[in-house]
């Protein structure tokens, strides 16, 4: 599996799946959640409706609609509350089970976000190692995973920790 990072708007992705870090609503929100559903359309809201929710470290699937990725996963990262709230496994079983979903889908590319590390506050020096680690660990029929980071210091973490795990 090759894994990458790059500088960029997961919305203009061209994988076959992207994955949104939802709310357990599954009903649209702020950050990476609302760009995703304002560039899906209203038909993705419609489909969310059906799906009754999510729950922390659980992934849903959902078509792309009019993104031009085919697949989106809906995960929902945890809320950061100092890191002894069992925070790092509820990250990895974000990354695990969205890759789940990916191969149920037959999706095999996949471009992720920093889950966890917007509003809901999970530092993302502690998230990247769990996302990288995870990923490269998880049985998958998925060929790519692209890191699509939104900001600067995102970027440098997720670049340095694949650059640090292909040393080692
Ligand atoms: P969470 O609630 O899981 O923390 P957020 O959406 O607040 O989710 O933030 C997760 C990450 O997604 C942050 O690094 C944020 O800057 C980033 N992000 C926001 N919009 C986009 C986008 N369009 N493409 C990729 N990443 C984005």
């Amino acid at each position: 599996m090759a894994i990458e990072a790059v500088r960029g708007d997961i919305t203009v992705e061209r994988v076959d799946a992207v994955v949104n870090a939802a709310n357990t609503s599954l009903l649209g929100g702020a950050g990476v959640d609302g760009a995703i559903h304002a560039a899906a359309g209203p038909e993705l809201l419609e489909y969310c409706r059906g799906l009754g929710g999510c729950a922390v470290g659980e992934a849903k699937l959902t078509p792309g609609f009019e993104l031009p990725a085919r697949w989106i996963i809906h995960t929902v990262g945890p809320k950061w509350r100092g890191g002894q709230e069992g925070e790092p496994d509820l990250l990895a079983s974000c990354y695990r089970e969205s890759l789940a979903r990916a191969d149920e889908a037959g999706a095999e590319s996949v471009a992720f976000p920093s889950i966890s590390t917007g509003i809901y506050g999970y530092p993302v020096a502690q998230a990247a190692p769990v996302a990288v680690r995870t990923v490269q660990i998880t049985s998958t029929n998925v060929r790519l995973v692209r890191f699509v980071c939104f900001d600067d210091k995102t970027f440098d973490t997720y670049r340095l920790e694949l650059q640090s795990n292909q040393r080692t």
